[in-house]
């Protein structure tokens, strides 16, 4: 489908596209598609007092009915699932079916919100002292700020809300500047299910606000958006943390990774190459899971190279939209300058490069480049940064513990693996003494997280939990209640207070 057939699809006006001062451009050929309206920073003030007023209704609406609205959204997603994932391959480049996929797990967490909304539970807890009773509860917290990354343009923004909204928030998005358009769509679907879900949906219950980091930083400063949940680069998070922490609210961060995979001698060799391609050169590298650093043993390294290196030369690279593509366009001419001068400084530290060339033939414009392979002699500064791209680097190691100090010896914390057949080395990963990252996986990729399970990382990754699990809890407020039906009145800890 050409660019404009799909913004037509969606609903968008002309006058939604033309007139405004944020650029649009595809990653697929560069063309510009848009030029649209951006939320002056003036309006943020009544943004976020609207969402305020927009609270104040919608806590009191019963959280299963909430969940009805995040039913009704998926219904809407279910609908709209082809249309939006080809604007998703328009405006982040992804090939088709990861742009379906993004939206199919927006339906996932949809649903699995929907039950949640049902089992907001909280505790009876025993009391020391007679006659009385003691519980915890979960109430709703306030406006919701989700700021969002380009390269999962709509997921993220779906595990939030979704749970946002089950428990009672409100919720004020600002989207990636690289992909505005998507979030529009997002807004016109949720429109329809708010259309069909009736009057106690108040207005102002979710807001979509269009700019750059000025506008991020209102949300962030307010002290009447006591949750800000940010995604992105660790030097965004880095700005945006002590932000909110100064003015005592919430955030859950979910920023860079730098995900590896241990690879021992029993390791099933031909799943493991599998695992690898996808997890390192799926959406271009460009997923916060990408794989990005394998450890290999060294009685194998040889063999895997040699393997990876064929695997690699057969990708079929070009535009996102053709049936058979794996590889698109990385998002912009700026990530193929951050690849090559990667490239220059792995090779100044000693790494032999196979691939990484930018390309230029059979695309339809766009910046395309060849999945890099780097052999490296050990762990350096450029292994140990993240950068946004299909950059594999290759270290070997001779012990368990060695390949385990490896995988934890980067500031990041997001994702792991290890493809082994022996269960003494799988259970060690796993453990205490294993990977120190948020998420661990055994004979599979580091990337490609189901929505069931909570999604995050720790260290600079920044400690935030999404998605599944009890990750909404990160949307609610605790409350610890005592009721005493006794005629008298004790003190804990045996206190003696007679007046
Ligand atoms: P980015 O940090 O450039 O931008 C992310 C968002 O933050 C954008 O909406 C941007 O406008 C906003 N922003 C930037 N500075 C801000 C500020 N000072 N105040 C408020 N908002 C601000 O990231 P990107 O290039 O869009 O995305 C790629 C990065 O995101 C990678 O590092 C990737 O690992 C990370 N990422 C992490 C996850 C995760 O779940 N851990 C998921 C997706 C992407």
């Amino acid at each position: 489908m050409d660019h404009a057939t799909v913004l037509k699809t969606l609903g968008f006006t002309e006058a939604e596209l033309t007139g405004g001062s944020l650029t649009v451009t595809s990653p697929i050929d560069g063309a510009e598609v848009a030029c649209i309206a951006e939320t002056p920073a003036a309006d943020m003030a009544d943004v976020i007092a609207k969402s305020q007023a927009a609270f104040k209704e919608w806590r009191s609406v019963p959280a299963p009915r909430r969940g009805e609205l995040v039913r009704l959204l998926g219904e809407e997603l279910r609908a709209s699932k082809d249309a939006l994932g080809a604007l998703v391959t328009l405006e982040a480049g992804k090939i088709t079916s990861e742009g379906l996929g993004e939206v199919q797990e927006m339906i996932d967490i949809c649903d699995f919100a929907v039950g949640q909304s049902r089992q907001l539970y909280g505790l009876t807890i025993a009391s020391e002292r007679p006659g009385h009773k003691m519980s915890e509860t979960w109430h709703p917290m306030g406006p919701c700020g989700v700021i969002s990354a380009f390269n999962f343009p709509v997921a993220v923004w779906s595990w939030n809300t979704a749970l946002a909204l089950i428990c009672g928030n409100p919720v004020i998005w600002k989207p990636s500047e690289k992909t505005p358009l998507t979030a529009m769509a997002c807004q016109k679907i949720l429109g329809r299910a708010l259309a069909r879900f009736g009057d106690d949906a108040p207005a102002d219950l979710h807001q979509l606000v269009i700019g750059g980091a000025d506008i991020g930083e209102a949300i962030v400063d307010s002290k009447d958006v006591p949750i800000i949940s940010a995604t992105g680069s660790t030097r965004m998070g880095q700005i945006v943390a002590p932000k909110v922490a100064s003015r005592f609210g919430r955030s859950i961060l979910e920023l860079g990774g730098n995900n590896a995979m241990i690879v021992a001698p029993s390791a099933d060799l031909d799943m493991a190459i599998r695992g690898i391609v996808f997890s390192a050169v799926g959406t271009a590298g460009q997923r916060c899971t990408t794989l990005r650093r394998l450890i290999v043993h060294k009685s194998i390294k040889a063999d895997l190279v040699e393997k990876l290196a064929a695997a690699y030369a057969s990708l079929p690279i070009g535009d996102p939209r053709i049936d058979g593509t794996l590889i698109g366009p990385l998002v912009g001419q700026g990530a193929l300058d951050a690849m090559q001068a990667a490239l220059a400084s792995a090779k100044s530290e000693g790494g032999i490069v196979h691939g990484g060339a930018p390309v230029t033939e059979g695309v339809p414009g766009g910046a395309y480049a060849t999945p890099a392979l780097v052999e490296m002699p050990g762990q350096t500064e450029t292994v140990k940064t993240e950068t946004f791209v299909p950059i594999l680097y290759v270290m070997e190691y001779d012990t368990l513990e060695e390949a385990i100090h490896l995988q934890n010896d980067v500031p990041q914390g997001l994702s792991s693996c290890i493809f082994t057949l022996n269960v003494r080395e799988a259970e060690t990963f796993l453990s205490a003494v294993g990977s120190d990252c948020g998420i661990a996986n055994v004979n599979i990729g580091p990337s490609g997280a189901e929505i069931g399970g909570a999604f995050g990382g720790e260290k600079e990754t920044g400690g935030g939990r999404e998605s599944g699990s009890d990750a909404w809890k990160g949307y609610m407020r605790r409350q610890t209640s005592t009721v005493n039906y006794s005629a008298e009145l004790p003190l804990a800890q045996g206190v003696k207070f007679d007046v």
